[in-house]
């Protein structure tokens, strides 16, 4: 399964699958790891910052920028460079990080 295990690369499309309930759920339930604190927390607990480019969401433990939403003209951009994972599972209702 990991990048090493095969001698050439796929392209992007074998992701549809594997993303496709990601992106069909609601948002707010998903969790995410803090990659300072390595807090584990779903996004609607996120400390959220409205500005007028976007929005920050912060670690509601340590404070770090988790992510940064920008509304853009050509459609929604999103960095989550605060985030080790993100993704179903884990969070504050059912444990830890996705296996
Ligand atoms: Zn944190």
């Amino acid at each position: 399964m990991g990048a090493d295990a095969d001698p050439v690369p796929l392209d992007g499309n074998c992701l549809a699958g594997p993303l496709a309930g990601l992106l069909a759920v609601d948002v707010t339930t998903t969790a995410g790891r803090c990659t300072h604190c390595g807090d584990v927390a779903m996004l609607a607990r996120a400390a959220v910052w409205a500005h007028p480019m976007g929005y920050v969401g912060r670690c509601r433990v340590c404070g770090q920028v988790l992510l940064v939403v920008v509304e853009h003209p050509d459609g929604v951009r999103v960095a989550a460079r605060g985030l080790s994972w993100w993704g179903l599972g884990g969070g504050d209702d059912d444990g830890g990080p996705p296996s």
